[in-house]
């Protein structure tokens, strides 16, 4: 019985389970017919292996050593190929040695060969066992099939009478033509089952005819070291070895230089491509989340990509906007300008550009925006895009408007101010000169008497009526016109494509009639009125000062002619301003050389009837103009501010005369009262009082016999530095009086406590009676309230009998006018005294 081994198991690995387990390595991923077709395919192999392995070990063992050595050139050849740059090809010499091998040793020899490099190559370059396998072997069978041919064509062509060297060549070139599909295409196949797809001819050709070539070429060279081995002898093929495995040495010196150089390059793109990358990254974020609008927009204007910030800023999404062009988001006028510049950039002209225009989304209100612009893209292309950036300045431009506004308005009326209307009408002028049809006109408009307003019944009140009337005249005036406050109670108004002279005139006649509307200020009824002054465009070249100046003129013409009427400026206006300088120096010399003089008008009391006194009027006989009104040269004299040296001369010339009078013919004289009139300017100068008492003094004249005249509106004009000098001349004895009582706004609470002692009727009052029972009324209310604070009250201008009647019957103390005496000269005056029964005339 044979002993049995006990204690010891050996475990010899069923060759099932080695197959699971190769399988599960190496063949995972395999489908069934890719693993059937690589099963095939190795079983192929192995037994062409096996069947070439048993026909060499048959052979002579000097021919089983050459084998030998040429295979082992083969694997050398196979570890050491030359990689061609920029190339998939892998250059090697061992197709010529597997060539070499099947024309020198047959078809068993080359299978050996080609095994040994498909196994070297594979090594190289697959990592998978599997593969290495299917590669190794199945290059044995490729070379085992093509060998078959190779011997059978050879043996053909010789019988056929080829000669010996042609007959190798072309077997060996059809050999290689058979070997190319044979070790490419099942390999191929393999991939392509795995994956489920088909092979095709052209794919295969096309990525595999680099190889066939070389099998190709590798087939000639081996033909013709074997033809010349044959004649040579094998030195041949030592030196060829020799040769090549230098030239292989050389080449891969070479070329692994410029591989290296190459890899360096793509290493250096690769960086700048990542870089490349990550600006666009960065350009991305930066443009998605910039806190400004920014936009992409095509050469044709049409919006390709926009951020959230300018999605917000539109208020629109940004799919709304993309494709929109961007010019329909700016206000027209804007697009426009937009385009131009746009253009400059697009033409390379300029290089970027900033502009402020005012956008607006799609429904939007309207956004002022501060627009950066400059190329975007590919700038060497004709389609490079440009790239906006927008930035919202709508706070800072309203604030530059609130600013603008503040500059060019009025604070009170809010109307245009006078750098405003002065801008206004510089573009007029320069529209007008250009285009004589661009015609324009100008109204320069003055309230009458508003200073009056202002002083008796407050700064609130005449601020009130500047409100009223700034309100009045824009309703009368088109929306276009201009209507400014040049300061004070002056306006003007601009009119541009004005209708026509006429119908100017006719629209200058309704302001008046518009602004002279009764107004309540402060529960006092006040009439306002205004003078207007007019001019055209068309009246001459003139610089916008001058244009301005003229309608001033023709204002003051207005006022000159009787207040609250228009007046249109002409040449022979200029003539008279320069006439008004003239005598304005005139005057002056006048006044300096005693020109002046005084005329005496005598005032009566009516009840009984009698003189009481006389009013000194100054006359003015100029040597050249002859006789100058006093309402002229007197508003001359205030106007430049010669009235104090005028009303010095008159008080001493009026005190010096009634003094000469009185003490000439004292029993006439004894109780006449002499009326001087002086300015509310005078009153309100520092030295008038002790000049009026020092004049008295000087004349020896009592101060109750100088009655100084001061008219209600210059007096309200100048009250608080009136009532000093008020109080001092009446603590002197001085008498005062009110003149032109009525035409100013002085409020009756104020007249109560000021130290007249009479009032004097305005005589438009008293020379209007009999037309208008108005006027009566007026006349009867000043008497009574006169007469109530027990003031004298003067009645002036009595022209007619009527009115002397009425004025005495409505309780006037007082009377003045041609009807009952003209101003006197002295000469005048002394014979009337002279002609005087004290107590009656
Ligand atoms: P006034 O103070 O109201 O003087 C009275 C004016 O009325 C005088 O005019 C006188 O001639 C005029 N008059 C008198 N009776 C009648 C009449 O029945 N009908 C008409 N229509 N007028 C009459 P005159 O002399 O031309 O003076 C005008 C104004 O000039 C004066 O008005 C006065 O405000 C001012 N004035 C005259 N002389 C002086 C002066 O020496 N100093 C100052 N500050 N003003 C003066
Ligand atoms: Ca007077
Ligand atoms: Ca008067």
């Amino acid at each position: 019985m044979p002993e049995v081994l006990v204690g010891t198991a050996v475990v010899v690995p069923t060759p099932r389970r080695s197959w699971a387990a190769f399988r599960q390595a190496y063949l995972f991923d395999y489908n069934r017919a890719s693993l059937r077709f690589w099963l095939a395919l190795t079983g192929i192999g192995v037994l062409a292996l096996a069947a070439a392995t048993l026909q060499i070990v048959a052979l002579p063992l000097i021919e089983i050593g050459q084998i030998l050595a040429l295979m082992l050139i083969v694997g050398l050849a196979a570890a050491f190929p030359v990689e061609i740059p920029r190339s998939q090809l892998l250059l090697s010499a061992c197709d010529v040695f597997v060539f070499l091998l099947l024309a020198q040793h047959g078809p068993a020899a080359a299978a050996l060969g080609a095994a040994l490099e498909g196994c070297v190559a594979s090594v190289r370059s697959a990592p998978r066992l599997s593969s290495r396998i299917v590669t190794t072997v199945n290059s044995a069978t490729a070379i085992y099939l093509s060998g078959a041919f190779f011997v059978w064509a050879l043996g053909t062509l010789s019988t056929l009478g080829m000669p010996n060297a042609g007959a190798n060549l072309a077997a060996l070139a059809l050999a290689a033509l058979i070997y190319y599909p044979a070790s490419t295409i099942p390999l191929m196949q393999v991939l392509h089952l795995k994956r489920g797809t088909s092979l095709g001819l052209r794919e295969w050709f096309t990525s595999t005819a680099s190889i066939g070539t070389l099998y190709l070429g590798g087939s000639m060279v081996a033909g013709l070291l074997y033809l010349n081995s044959e004649h040579f002898g094998a030195s041949v093929t030592a030196v060829a070895v020799a040769v090549a495995a230098t030239a292989v040495i050389m080449l891969r010196a070479h070329f692994g230089q410029q591989i290296a150089n190459d890899a360096a390059q793509e290493a250096q793109l690769d960086a700048a491509r990542r870089e490349a990358e990550q600006n666009q990254q960065h350009f991305h974020a930066a443009f998605t989340f910039a806190a400004i609008g920014m936009a992409i927009v095509a050469p044709d204007g049409a919006i390709l990509q926009v951020n959230k910030s300018l999605c917000a800023l539109l208020g629109s999404p940004a799919d709304t906007l993309v494709g929109m062009p961007f010019g329909a988001l700016m206000h027209s006028g804007d697009a426009a300008l937009l385009e131009g510049h746009a253009e400059g950039v697009a033409s390379r002209r300029d290089e970027s550009f900033s502009i402020e225009l005012r956008c607006f989304g799609p429904g939007q209100p309207e956004t002022w925006v501060s627009l950066h612009c400059s190329l975007f893209g590919d700038t060497s292309t004709t389609n490079a895009g440009l790239i906006f950036q927008l930035h919202d300045i709508t706070s800072r431009r309203r604030a530059e408007g609130d600013l603008h506004h503040i500059a060019y308005h009025d604070s009170l009326t809010d109307l245009a101010n006078r750098s405003c209307f002065h801008e206004r009408l510089s573009g007029a002028v320069q529209r007008q000169r250009a285009d004589p049809r661009a015609s324009f006109a100008v109204m320069y408009l003055d309230l009458d008497r508003f200073k009056i307003v202002n002083d008796s019944l407050g700064h609130q009140a005449g601020d009130q009526l500047l409100k009223i009337a700034a309100g009045r005249i824009s309703a009368q005036v088109r929306s276009g016109d201009l209507v400014a406050r040049l300061g004070g109670d002056e306006f003007a108004v601009l009119f541009e494509g004005v209708p026509g002279h006429d119908e100017m005139e006719k629209l200058g006649a309704r302001l008046l009639v518009a602004l002279a509307e009764p107004v309540s200020l402060g529960g006092t009824e006040v009439r306002p009125a205004a003078s207007i002054g007019l001019t055209f465009g068309d009246t001459g070249d003139r610089q916008p000062g001058e244009v301005l100046r003229d309608a001033d003129l023709a204002m003051y013409k207005a006022k000159a002619d009787g207040k609250g009427r228009l007046a249109v400026f002409d040449d022979r206006l200029t003539e008279q301003i320069g006439h008004k300088l003239q005598l304005e120096a005139d005057l002056r010399r006048a006044i300096e050389e005693g020109q002046l003089s005084l005329a005496y008008q005598p005032l009566f009391e009516l009840e009984p009837y009698r003189l009481c006194g006389f009013e000194a009027l100054a006359r003015w006989v100029h040597p050249v103009r002859g006789r100058v009104g006093p309402d002229v040269f007197i508003a001359l004299a205030e106007e430049t501010g010669c009235i104090e040296a005028l009303t010095r001369w008159v008080v001493n010339e009026a005190v010096r005369q009634h003094a000469a009078w009185w003490r000439a013919v004292p029993a006439q004289s004894g109780d006449l009262v002499m009326h001087v009139n002086v300015s509310g300017k005078d009153l309100a100068k520092p030295h008038f009082v002790a000049n009026v008492l020092g004049v008295l003094a000087r004349h020896d004249l009592p101060a109750r016999l100088l009655v100084l005249e001061i008219t209600e509106s210059t007096l309200m004009e100048h009250r608080e530095a009136a009532m000093a000098a008020l109080a001092e001349l009446r603590a002197a004895g001085v008498k005062l009086g009110i003149d032109d009582f009525g035409t100013g706004y002085s409020s009756l609470a104020y007249l109560s406590i000021l130290p007249f002692d009479c009032l004097k009727i305005d005589r438009s009052f008293v020379i209007g009676m009999e037309r208008s029972p108005q006027n009566i009324e007026i006349v009867r209310t000043v008497i009574s309230l006169g007469r109530s604070l027990n003031k004298e009250v003067v009645a002036e201008g009595i022209e007619t009998r009527g009115q002397f009647e009425q004025v005495k019957r409505l309780g006037a103390t007082i009377g003045q006018g041609y009807l009952l005496s003209r101003p006197l000269s002295p000469e005048q005056v002394e014979a009337l005294l002279a002609e005087q029964d004290p107590g009656c005339v």
